[in-house]
């Protein structure tokens, strides 16, 4: 068999943006889709903070586009998920959901990561329209109205300060008696007028058919309804690095790490993209902007592997 000479993992904005150049520059690559053909956006309404597209656009479409120029270069779409690895091999072995295996010259891992969820009936079914996971991507749609945030650390801070610029009234929900943010965080959250945090509460019920109308919430004194617009999940991300595991580095909340200002893994000829190797910005412009990246090291290891 012989081996590809790079395969890219993940169909979201960080891989199909390592696909182009990766194509442009004549790495022939191919790309797997994996579960979620055109990652997180496809779960989304209306992007409007994406650059170039000015009249803003649905993430589905958006996701269209960026598969349509990654294979108008020559990138090879399959679907597959990547269930296994061996990064001890050189070439890279890969083990697909089918059982085919693939090697590789080099991997680009843009698998993402996924938000977690209270696992409450309302919630899938108001996703988008009043339920969300990010505060940045869709707090715009909640200006002037009332939100609630839940999570007590620091993502959970930082969600209900910035949604405390745009809304009316932020309502924050811990679960226990204290917040797990760092101090600084907490502090600018209890001292911001706008944010009522509440403690030892928990989300019981969503209220709304077609959209979020007000959030039913539970504590040792009452249950309480909270009129409010929008619900912000902010309880922590999962990056999707199980098959990767045994051979790729971690940080302490299990994202990938790469070497300072690179895509580098810590295996020689896999490169990292996009939300899987990011607990910070998790935007799909910074995706895409890791996954240049992560097609520009490549091909630099490429080019290098095949001088010697
Ligand atoms: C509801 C919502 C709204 C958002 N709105 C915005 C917004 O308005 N603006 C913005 O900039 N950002 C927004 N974001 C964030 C943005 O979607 C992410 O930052 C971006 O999609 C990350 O891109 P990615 O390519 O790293 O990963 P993802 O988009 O998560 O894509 C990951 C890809 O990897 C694939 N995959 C996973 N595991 C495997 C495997 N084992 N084998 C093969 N493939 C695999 C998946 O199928 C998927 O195709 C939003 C996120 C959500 C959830």
């Amino acid at each position: 068999m012989s081996p590809i000479p790079l395969v890219i993992i993940g169909g979201g904005p960080a891989g199909y943006t390592a696909a182009i150049y990766a194509a442009r520059a004549g790495l022939h690559p191919v790309l797997y889709q994996g579960p979620n053909p055109g990652g997180q956006l496809t779960i989304t309404g209306d992007v409007e903070n994406y650059p170039g597209y000015r009249n803003g656009i649905t993430g589905p479409a958006m996701m269209e586009d960026f598969q349509a120029q990654a294979e108008r270069f020559g990138t090879i779409v399959k679907a597959g998920t990547i269930t296994k690895v061996d990064f001890a091999a050189y070439p890279l072995e890969l083990i697909l959901d089918s059982g085919e295996k693939v090697v590789a010259k080099a991997v680009i891992i843009a698998a993402g990561a996924s938000a977690k969820w209270l696992g409450l009936p309302g919630e899938k079914r108001l996703y988008g329209r009043g339920v969300s996971a990010c505060a940045i991507c869709d707090g715009f749609f909640f200006k002037g109205k009332t939100v609630v945030v839940v999570g007590g650390g620091d993502t959970a801070a930082e969600e209900s300060l910035y949604l405390a610029n745009l809304c009316q009234q932020v309502h924050l929900l811990v679960r226990k008696d204290h917040m797990r943010a760092s101090k600084i965080m907490q502090e600018r959250v209890l001292k911001n007028p706008t944010i009522q945090v509440w403690f030892q509460t928990e989300v019981k019920d969503i209220i709304g058919q077609e959209t979020v109308e007000a959030i039913e919430v539970i504590n040792p004194e009452a249950t309480t309804r909270i009129p409010a617009a929008g619900l912000f999940v902010a309880i922590g991300h999962q990056p999707n690095t199980l098959p990767f595991l045994p051979y790729i580095t971690v940080d302490h909340q299990g994202y990938i790490q790469t070497n300072p200002g690179t895509t580098q893994t810590n295996i020689p000829g896999v490169f990292a993209a996009g939300d899987i190797q990011d607990p910070h910005y998790r935007q799909a412009v910074t995706a895409a902007g890791t996954g240049c990246m992560a097609a520009l090291d490549a091909e630099r290891f490429l080019q290098q592997a095949s001088r010697n």
